[in-house]
């Protein structure tokens, strides 16, 4: 009972997605919480060796063995806002938080999209957010989220390769939320709306014309078109990423061989 109230007390206070959701203090507060909580233990090297020792080989000026990683129950996660992240990096607190299996039942699914959920062992989520760490600690953070993000999956694709990942079930199985969320979507919707103009009745313009509502409804009736070409541009940009980031591996390894290995020249 103690344990919900505290809980609940600190969605209510401040929601993370509010606008002042996002304040070093509230910040704070929420690594507090979870590293205090009962059921939250801390990941100490070499448990998932693998994974520290893959970080650390890539970025060996990043310290990455003195990085705290906690893990949690998934319901706090909820409790804070961010159900539907596995794991996070914060880089005031500069630790490391993530979640157990998912026990939490998932809210209705409205659209197709919202169904794609990734498939990723907790060694690989200990590996992306090393990366983030990296990136904000070594590198001091990207401008973009977006800029962010692809360099944690951009520099995990050599570790899920090893691991014995295909390209195609890495872009599917631990990209594709991330993907769908960087797709053009109003491209999207612009093609798919050409290619309806016999079901629908109409074109684009006439569509970005028509109601909020009424939009909503009509691109409902077009769903499975939507969600397959959003997909299919998803894995496009997902094997962008695959190759930049191979190149750029085979980059340090040449690095390293000629004995010239300067962090800096990752970027
Ligand atoms: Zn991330």
């Amino acid at each position: 009972m103690r344990r919900l109230s505290k809980t609940s007390k600190i969605r209510n206070n401040i929601s993370l997605h509010s606008k002042h959701g996002k304040s070093v203090e509230f910040l704070i507060k929420i690594c507090d919480f979870i590293k205090s909580h009962k059921n939250t233990k801390e990941i100490v090297y070499p448990e998932y060796k693998e994974s520290f020792d893959y970080v650390d080989s890539n970025f060996p000026h990043a310290l990455i063995k003195e990085v705290k990683v906690y893990l949690c129950d998934h319901k706090l996660f909820f409790d804070i806002g961010i159900g539907r992240s596995l794991g996070f990096y914060s880089p005031i607190s500069k630790i490391i938080v993530v979640a157990k299996q998912r026990t939490m039942k998932r809210k209705p699914i409205e659209t197709l999209l919202e169904s794609v959920e990734a498939k990723i062992t907790l060694d690989e989520i200990i590996v992306h957010e090393l990366l983030h760490y990296v990136s904000n600690s070594v590198v001091k953070g990207y401008v973009t989220r977006e800029a962010e993000e692809e360099f944690a999956y951009g520099y995990s694709v050599r570790y899920l390769l090893d691991k014995g990942h295909s390209e195609k079930d890495i872009i599917s199985n631990n990209f594709m939320p991330y993907l769908i969320g960087v797709v053009d979507k109003e491209k999207i919707k612009r093609k798919v709306i050409k290619m309806s103009k016999d079901k629908l009745g109409y074109d684009y313009d006439y569509f970005n014309g028509l109601t909020a509502r009424k939009r909503k409804k009509d691109l409902k009736k077009v769903e499975k078109l939507l969600f397959k070409e959003t997909i299919a541009e998803a894995k496009e940009i997902g094997k962008k990423i695959i190759k930049t980031y191979i190149d750029k591996k085979q980059i340090i390894e040449q690095q390293k061989e000629n004995n010239d290995f300067d962090f800096m020249n990752l970027l």
